[in-house]
């Protein structure tokens, strides 16, 4: 799971939930297909921030049950997380807490920066990049940029 495919109409979408969401974090699933060598998004679910947080955000259980309900009925996978920051797109201390328990593909876009940038912990945490074009692809950096989580 080292690419992630997203189109620039999804993109659109999520930097919207995002502004919308101001000045609070705003969240979001990722739904859609992993194989082994790629996490494919099909659709976006807003989902609601229920700390209403400029610092944080958290998803109910209620809600997170129903996510999953939804895109069981889809026929799709949950295959990523993703949340707004107004301020850099990097991922938290609270954030890599919860990368550690989720380990899919981690979509932070910053409102102040316009930016979009995706993290995931595989074998190691590891930003991916963005470009886009009409069916975008992050492809992995391999940086050895890491952020102390430890293989799962
Ligand atoms: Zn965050």
């Amino acid at each position: 799971m080292s690419i992630v495919s997203v189109t620039s109409v999804q993109l659109s979408q999520l930097a919207g939930i995002a502004k919308k969401s101001l000045p609070n974090e705003s969240c979001a699933f990722l739904l859609g297909k992993n194989s082994s060598s790629e996490s494919l998004v099909l659709d976006v679910m807003p989902m609601r921030n229920a700390e209403s947080s400029p610092v944080s955000f958290s998803i109910s259980p209620e809600e997170l049950l129903k996510a999953y309900n939804v895109a069981e009925e889809m026929g799709h996978d949950v295959i990523g997380i993703f949340h707004s920051h107004p301020g850099r797109p990097t991922p938290s201390s609270t954030d890599i807490r919860f990368m550690e328990l989720n380990p899919v593909v981690w979509v932070i876009y910053s409102t102040t920066e316009n930016e979009f940038k995706a993290f995931i912990n595989d074998v190691q945490v590891t930003e991916v990049a963005t470009s886009s074009d009409s069916y975008s692809r992050w492809a992995n950096y391999f940086s050895s940029r890491v952020l102390g989580l430890i293989n799962l």
